[in-house]
C-alpha cells in the first residue's frame, strides 16, 4: 500500500530544507502547504515569540472518516546543527547527507512516515478517526517549543510521538528530570599572604559535591553534577563558583528524594564555611535556581495505546518491543499534560552526527505500522 517513491521523494524534499532549531520558518511553510493539500486544517499556536523562535508549534487538524476520539500524533520540525545547506543523498536505499552535516531524519523521518499514512488512508479509503497533528518547534533546545505548546487546543487523550531510533520499538517510560544551577559565595583574600581572612567558594563547593549522591544512584535514578566554574587565579582565595547538575529518576518520589539531598549538602555545607576576621564574623552564601526539566513518562503496559500498538504490530507479524528511555523527549510533556503518549521508532539512525542516516525500507516499514495503528485507532 505504502508508495515507496512518494515517500523516498518527500523525504528528498524535507531533508533540503534546513530547519535547525529558532529556524523554522521555511519547513513550517512547507509542511503548512502539505497539510493543507491533504485536507488537514492548519494552525500555530503562540510559542514562537515566546521562545525566540520563527514559527510557533502547528497543528494540523484531519477530520476523521468514522467518528471518535481524536488521535494525537507528534514530531518536531525542528534539527540539530550543522543543518546549513543539507544535501541528503540516497545510495543504495539509504539516505544520508552528503558529509557535512547532519541529515535531519531527526524528525522529518516521522513527518514523512505521517504524511505518507495519509496519503495512504486517503488513497484506500480506510475508516480513521480525526487526527491531531503536533509538529513542534525547539525539541531539540530542551523541548523548549512542547514546554509552551497551548494544550488547550487539543482535544485526544492518547497518541504517538514518532521520535527514537530502531524500528517495531515503543517507549513507554522515560525519567523526570531536576535542573539546578547554584552559585557559592565565600570571601576573596589574598592567597599567599591571607588565607585565612578569606573563605572559599570552591573549597565549600568541593565538600558539598564530595556529600552529594551522584552517577547511578539505583536503577532509576541518576544525578550528576555536569559543570563547575569559578575563581578568578591561583593566588586569589575565589569568591564565587558556579555549579549545574542534574537528576533524572522513573520514580517521582526518588527525584524528589535525591534533589533534597543535594540541596542539603550544599545548604550545610555553605551553613557550616564562617570565618571571623577582626571581630567579625563572614559567612559563606548561595542561590539556588532549581526547576523542572520534565515530568515523568509512563505509560502502563495495559494502556490501551499500548495495547493498540501491540495489536498493530501482531497483525503484520511484528511484534513490538516495549522499552524504558533514559532520556526526556516532548512525550514527556504530553505525558505530564496527562496524554498517554508512547514513542514510536522511526528508522532513522545515527542521530545528531553527520553520519546520521535512515533506509528507505525502514521508513516503509514504519509507515505500513502507522496505517495499521490508525485503523484501528
Ligand atoms: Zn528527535
Amino acid at each position: 500500500m505504502i508508495n515507496r517513491q512518494r515517500i523516498t521523494d518527500e523525504f528528498a524534499r524535507q531533508a533540503a530544507i534546513d530547519s535547525p532549531s529558532y529556524q523554522e520558518a521555511e519547513i513550517a511553510a512547507y509542511l503548512e502547504q502539505r497539510f493543507r493539500q491533504l485536507g488537514a486544517e492548519v494552525s500555530y499556536d503562540d510559542a514562537g515569540p515566546k521562545i525566540g523562535s520563527q514559527s510557533g508549534n502547528m497543528l494540523a487538524r484531519l477530520p476523521g472518516s468514522k467518528p471518535g476520539t481524536p488521535f494525537l500524533l507528534s514530531v518536531h520540525m525542528d534539527t540539530v546543527t550543522p543543518a546549513e545547506n543539507v544535501e541528503p543523498v540516497l545510495t543504495d536505499g539509504v539516505f544520508t547527507s552528503a558529509g557535512e552535516t547532519i541529515l535531519g531524519a531527526d524528525d522529518k523521518a516521522g513527518i514523512v512516515e505521517i504524511i505518507e499514512a495519509i496519503e495512504v488512508l486517503k488513497e484506500h479509503q480506510i475508516p480513521h478517526v480525526p487526527l491531531e497533528i503536533v509538529v513542534t518547534v525547539c525539541e531539540e533546545q530542551g523541548l523548549l517549543g512542547a514546554k509552551h505548546l497551548d494544550f488547550s487546543l487539543l482535544t485526544a487523550k492518547q497518541g504517538v510521538a514518532l521520535d527514537t531510533t530502531g524500528v517495531d520499538v515503543v517507549i513507554n517510560r522515560a525519567p523526570a528530570a531536576n535542573r539546578f544551577k547554584v552559585d557559592i559565595f565565600g570571601h576573596e583574600a589574598h592567597a599567599g599572604v591571607c588565607p585565612e581572612q578569606g573563605i572559599s567558594a570552591i573549597q565549600v563547593a568541593g565538600r558539598a559535591i564530595a556529600r552529594m549522591p551522584h552517577g547511578r544512584i539505583d536503577d532509576e535514578t541518576t544525578a550528576n553534577i555536569g559543570t563547575i566554574e569559578g575563581g578568578q587565579a591561583s593566588n586569589i582565595v575565589p569568591r564565587q563558583v558556579s555549579l549545574q547538575g542534574e537528576v533524572r529518576s522513573h520514580s517521582t518520589d526518588k527525584l524528589r528524594q535525591q534533589t533534597e539531598l543535594i540541596v542539603k549538602a550544599l545548604e550545610e555545607e555553605v551553613d557550616k564555611a564562617s570565618i571571623v576576621v577582626n571581630g567579625e564574623t563572614k559567612r559563606a552564601a548561595m542561590t539556588l535556581e532549581l526547576k523542572e526539566d520534565f515530568p515523568l513518562m509512563q505509560v502502563a503496559e495495559d494502556a490501551p495505546v499500548l495495547k493498540l500498538i501491540r495489536a498493530a504490530g501482531d497483525a503484520l507479524g511484528r511484534p513490538q518491543q516495549i522499552r524504558a528511555a533514559g532520556g526526556g523527549s516532548d512525550a514527556n510533556i504530553y505525558n505530564g499534560q496527562g496524554i498517554d503518549m508512547v514513542i514510536l521508532a522511526t528508522g532513522m539512525d545515527k542521530v545528531h552526527t553527520v553520519n546520521e542516516q535512515v533506509k528507505v525500507d525502514d521508513l516503509v516499514k514504519v509507515t505500513e505500522l502507522l496505517v495499521e495503528i490508525l485503523r484501528r485507532a
